[in-house]
């Protein structure tokens, strides 16, 4: 199964990643990392497919996508 990480402190909350998700599985989380923004986290990893849109479109290569 596919497995989507975040190091979390470094996202700045731009939404890219959960924008061009095609199976939209990823939103923002309810707390705030360590930079004052709510990072982007995975809500539905029963969708994910692995296709990492997510981490490559992230300017600040917070997410990591294994298969
Ligand atoms: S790997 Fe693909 S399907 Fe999974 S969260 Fe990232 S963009 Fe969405
Ligand atoms: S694209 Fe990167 S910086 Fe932007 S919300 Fe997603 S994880 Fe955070």
């Amino acid at each position: 199964m596919a497995k989507v990480t975040f190091n979390e402190d470094l996202c700045k909350g731009c939404g890219l990643c959960i924008d061009f998700c095609p199976k939209k599985c990823l939103g923002f989380a309810e707390h705030f990392n360590a930079k004052g923004y709510k990072p982007a986290e995975m809500k539905k990893q029963e969708d994910c497919i692995a296709c990492a849109f997510c981490a490559r479109m992230c300017p600040d290569v917070v997410i990591e996508v294994y298969k």
